[in-house]
């Protein structure tokens, strides 16, 4: 395994800083993946609040479904390969290591595990 970077804070108020920037750009990315997992399912019910099967949606709705669904999970594939969490304990308060291998990064207890 070759690890290419890591990135080690140690200073308290550093840190806190540093998870504070996290926190704020986490709480933005899941924002936006909630407006647009909300507006994905709102395309699956009627306005009675009645659940519409996919192979009922029509050809507009359903390709607007799949592309919400496409960029909901583009975000998720970023922030997952992001320095923000680790995708193995999706903890965001730790030191991160970024793993050449994997494309992503990882913090220092789980990386150690990927070898
Ligand atoms: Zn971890």
């Amino acid at each position: 395994m070759r690890i290419s970077r890591a990135i080690r804070i140690s200073e308290p108020l550093l840190c806190a800083i540093r998870n504070n920037f996290r926190a704020l750009f986490l709480s933005a990315i899941n924002d936006r993946k909630r407006q647009l997992y909300n507006r994905r399912k709102g395309l699956r019910f009627n306005g009675k609040g009645v659940n519409i099967p996919i192979v009922q949606l029509d050809n507009n709705t359903l390709v607007l479904y799949e592309e919400l669904g496409n960029r909901w999970w583009e975000l998720e594939r970023s922030l997952r390969r992001s320095i923000l969490i680790c995708p193995l304990c999706n903890s965001s308060k730790k030191n991160m290591i970024y793993n050449i291998d994997k494309n992503a990064w990882f913090c220092e207890d789980c990386n150690p595990r990927l070898i």
